[in-house]
């Protein structure tokens, strides 16, 4: 049963392909689980046909056919994104399947941050510089509390956590910026893991969570 969605403001850009890359593994991974976010993702590219159908004709500049040609025909210009550390991928817990929106992503192992705490970093292809993490806290342990330099979204893969706002389960998804204020704490009973991705340097209370964040840039 997922209590928690992403909003339109997220769905959107989504559907119109200008959610950076870091933020669309994130979103996608919630809309592989989530059926009303799937459904509620093809209305929005159904809307943005129509209104694209209903759009003026504008006239291309002289020139424009042979140049699209042109660009077909050369390679990528984009460059080459960083050979990915790693395509294995970091085990989750019990039978938690690797999401789907995460393959051609490169990930690093579980590293260790904390009693309980461990993160992997995942390398987005099309947004190398994007801060997407996987979180893997132990049952009854928390994250230090902190607040946001910008927005951060988190999709639950499995376990639960309680920041005092919510209780965020299984497929649920949670969207916190500046305003946000919390302390995530897990559940009894289950590893809760988390992908997350953070738009700028989370702020912690403490000076060691401080430290510990600076390292993995977090
Ligand atoms: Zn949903």
């Amino acid at each position: 049963m997922i209590h928690h969605h992403p909003g339109d403001e997220l769905l959107l850009p989504l559907a119109a392909g200008r959610l950076g890359a870091g933020q669309a593994v994130v979103v996608s991974t919630h809309i592989e689980g989530c059926g009303e976010c799937r459904a509620r993702l093809h209305t929005l590219q159904a809307l943005g046909g129509a209104l694209l159908e209903d759009t003026d004709p504008v006239a291309l500049g002289p020139g424009a056919w042979e140049r699209t040609l042109q660009r077909l025909d050369r390679p990528a210009i984009e460059p080459p994104s960083p050979a990915p550390a790693r395509r294995s991928h970091p085990a989750l817990p019990g039978d938690v399947p690797w999401p789907a929106s995460l393959r051609g992503c490169a990930s690093s192992g579980w590293r260790w941050i904390g009693p309980g705490m461990r993160y992997a970093r995942i390398g987005v292809p099309h947004e190398p510089t994007a801060s997407v993490y996987l979180l893997r806290i132990g049952a009854g342990r928390s994250l230090p509390r902190h607040t946001h330099g910008g927005v951060e979204l988190t999709q639950v893969l499995c376990g639960a956590f309680d920041d005092g706002r919510a209780v965020f389960g299984p497929g649920d998804f949670d969207a916190a910026d500046e305003t946000v204020h919390h302390q995530p704490v897990v559940q009894a009973g289950t590893t809760c893991v988390c992908l997350a991705y953070v738009g700028a340097r989370m702020r912690f209370d403490g000076r060691m969570a401080s430290m510990i964040g600076g390292w993995i840039g977090m």
